[in-house]
């Protein structure tokens, strides 16, 4: 008997770091986004209940390969590993999660002033490409060796006279009698798309950087409830930026009003200061879970 084939609507597949420092970061922002994941017995993919989305678990190396053949359509990455595999893909959106830096480190004892300390030189690093780039743009020549783990060893054991490596703390530098000499690329994770999406997805993949958007905005803003003599009232609401303007309502205590409004993390504590000074009272502020703008 001949089956008709039911045409299935689309899913985006997103593919995401297996396990790692982006995994649990990752999860985390589909899970603020309203996207439930279903951590079935596969463990390669999984399914979302209530956003048509697959989620692959791949190593993060392979996803920049993966989106651009298209096995993946969208995938959650380090800007170090895009512009390292520097594969056909789109950057699309900084995630703000996963911030790292890639630097060039010496030696505690030697002295660099700037790139011209590598002529000549050996560099260990797993990141040959985004070093390549770099010694270009500073008219260096120097020899590259790559190695894919424990690069901060490399010139204890003579191997190599700089690294290039990723730093948070730089703690690892200075037990390995290393320090940091200068970053060469600020990396955080960001998400990147198959170049030749179809509508369908395209549009799957609006809906998703919308939410994301929204939970990104929420984090960087705070709402703020106070209290404020009427005759200060003007002063204090030309202090406050908002989304519009604030909302005031009388509070049951005459010449009272409580101001409501939204602050960006950035001038919070200087505004604050400012509104106390200005005679604001009872002062509250709350987190945003998400901010539709
Ligand atoms: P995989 O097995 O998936 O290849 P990995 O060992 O390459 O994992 P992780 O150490 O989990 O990778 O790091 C994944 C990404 O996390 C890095 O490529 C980088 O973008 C980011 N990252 C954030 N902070 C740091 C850090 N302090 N050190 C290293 N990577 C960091
Ligand atoms: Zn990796």
């Amino acid at each position: 008997m001949k089956q008709v084939k039911q045409e299935e609507s689309p899913k985006l597949k997103l593919a995401i770091q297996k396990s790692g420092r982006l995994h649990e970061d990752s999860i985390r922002l589909l899970k603020e986004c309203g996207i439930d994941i279903s951590n079935g017995v596969n463990k390669l993919k999984a399914e979302a209940s209530n956003f048509p989305i697959e989620v692959y678990f791949l190593r993060d190396d392979d996803i920049p390969q993966y989106v651009e053949d298209a096995v993946a359509d969208i995938g959650f990455v380090g800007e170090n590993v895009v512009y390292e595999k520097n594969k056909k893909v789109n950057v699309v959106e900084k995630l703000g999660f996963g911030k790292c830096r890639l630097s060039m480190a010496v030696r505690r004892n030697e002295s660099y002033q700037d790139a011209s300390f590598l002529s000549g030189k050996r560099i260990a690093t797993s990141y040959p490409v985004i070093v390549e780039k770099f010694l270009k743009e500073n008219g260096v020549s120097a020899e590259i060796h790559e190695i894919s783990g424990s690069v901060e060893i490399a010139p204890g054991i003579g191997l190599a006279d700089a690294i290039c490596d990723l730093v948070s703390s730089g703690s690892t530098l200075f037990m390995n009698g290393l320090k940091e000499a200068e970053t060469i690329l600020q990396s955080q994770a960001v998400l990147v798309k198959n170049e030749n999406l179809d509508a369908a997805r395209q549009q799957l993949l609006q809906r998703l950087l919308f939410r994301i958007q929204s939970v990104k905005k929420a984090k960087n803003n705070k709402y703020i409830l106070l209290n404020a003599p009427n005759d200060k009232l003007k002063e204090i609401i030309s202090l406050l930026p908002g989304m519009k303007s604030p909302t005031v309502l009388p509070l049951a205590e005459p010449g009272w009003s409580s101001v409501h409004s939204v602050l960006n993390e950035n001038d919070f504590w200087e505004i604050i200061e400012q509104l106390k000074a200005a005679g604001a009272q009872g002062i509250l502020v709350v987190p945003i879970e998400k901010m539709i703008v």
